[in-house]
């Protein structure tokens, strides 16, 4: 689990990095561009001093919440987007090129997995691997081979994929290792503690919390040694490498993408950032408690859940994340139980897509987020027609398991 000075830090954040008149939080700047008294000051922001010009490449709000995102991963440096998906694209576009390798998890994200699609599009090859097995991460390295992408927990299975030996073999083979660190969140493990070289989160979900704002986070863990990756622009090629990756992605991925965070946005996330950790025990406990009660219930089939000692992953969670196993749950009801009856049954549950809010949300995947794939993908992959997601929130727990319990009761 996270260092012991992680609320703290992020609470006290924007005033020991300075904001007018006592403020506590910094403003909310609405400023389009940056005006400057002296000419030479001007020209020093675009040949490279930090500062701020025009805010399609940040503002001193979305400036705040990188130094937050930043001190959660304990990195050097972050570039905030408009989404997570925004800061998934801009790091697969501007750091891999045509003819590049990538090795992937094969349980990632469904709109990830989708974006992996356009980048073959495009040129750049893809292989898909079981990466809670080290060995199969391994086997699929090429010449080619640029980046290795790996969630810290997935959706909907919960798989828990072999971060700490991908992240050794990484280091040793100086290949740039990339976690999608949404789900298990930096409270739960940091990328650095891993050895990822960058870790990308989506802001929506556990660090902003209360589904109010959309965003997404790039983080360099300074583990990286970008000297020795070829495709830096000679551009960016100038000055202490360890600032050459971030640079490119805020370049290439923000300024000429544009897909940027707002102020606004930012200062709703980094309001709920302030409450990451008290969220997330309460969620992780919740969502422990609920595991265990559908478990032992008659009318479940199958509770898939990495607190639980029968998940194939359960040692390997505990080690990673310190005995906390984070807030999905992922449920199969018995075949007799009528799916949409049962649904529409739930009063505290929300029927609702979108993981890491503070309400408890529950989604069919099958005739939802893997609608798509049609019933023979379905069946390979093991997801059958009973099969629930649940995002487990904040609420009281009895709550929570009384409303499961009284919709299977019905
Ligand atoms: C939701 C999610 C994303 C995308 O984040 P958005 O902010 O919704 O664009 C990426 N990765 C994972 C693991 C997610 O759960």
């Amino acid at each position: 689990m996270s260092n012991n000075h992680f609320t703290t830090s992020i609470l006290h954040s924007d005033r020991r990095l300075g904001t007018e008149d006592g403020a506590v939080h910094k403003p909310i700047h609405p400023s389009a561009q940056y005006a400057f008294n002296k000419a030479e000051d001007l020209v020093a922001v675009f040949q490279g001093r930090p500062g701020f010009s025009y805010a399609r490449q940040g503002t001193p709000t979305t400036g705040a919440l990188e130094a937050k995102i930043t001190q959660m991963e304990e990195g050097v440096n972050s570039v905030v987007f408009a989404t997570g998906m925004a800061a998934l694209a801009a790091v697969f576009m501007t750091l891999l090129k045509q003819g590049d390798h990538i090795i992937s998890s094969q349980y990632i994200f469904g709109n990830t997995n989708s974006l992996l699609g356009t980048l073959q599009n495009l040129g750049v090859e893809v292989t898909l691997v079981d990466a809670t097995d080290l060995e199969q991460v391994k086997a699929a390295r090429r010449p080619e081979t640029r980046m290795v992408f790996v969630e810290s927990l997935a959706n909907p299975g919960t798989h828990v994929c072999d971060l700490q030996g991908i992240g050794d073999w990484c280091a040793a083979e100086r290949l740039l290792y990339v976690l999608d660190n949404t789900l298990a969140s930096p409270w739960l493990c940091t990328g650095k503690a891993v050895k990822a070289g960058l870790v990308v989160n989506s802001l929506s979900k556990h660090i902003g919390g209360h589904a109010n704002a959309l965003g997404g986070a790039v983080t360099d863990t300074g583990l990286f040694d970008w000297s020795t990756y070829p495709n830096i622009s000679d551009v960016y090629r100038t000055g202490n490498p360890a600032g050459w990756g971030l640079t490119q992605i805020k370049k290439k991925g923000l300024r000429d993408m544009g897909a940027t965070l707002s102020s606004d946005a930012a200062h709703r996330i980094a309001a709920g950032a302030e409450t990451l950790a008290l969220r997330m025990g309460k969620a992780c406990d919740n969502a422990l408690a609920l595991a265990r009660a559908l478990s032992a219930h008659p009318r479940v089939a199958r509770v898939i859940y990495p607190g639980l000692e029968q998940h194939p992953q359960h040692e390997r969670a505990k080690q990673l994340f310190g005995g906390r196993y984070g807030a999905l749950v992922a449920v199969e009801l018995d075949d007799a139980v009528d799916l949409f009856a049962f649904l529409n049954r739930l009063k505290v549950l929300v029927l609702a897509t979108h993981v890491g809010d503070n309400r408890s949300l529950v989604l069919p995947v099958a005739h939802t987020i893997y609608y798509e794939m049609g019933p023979q993908l379905r069946a390979q992959m093991g997801i059958s027609d009973n099969q629930l997601r649940i995002s487990v929130g904040i609420e009281d727990t009895n709550d929570l398991i009384q409303d499961f319990e009284q919709a299977l009761a019905g």
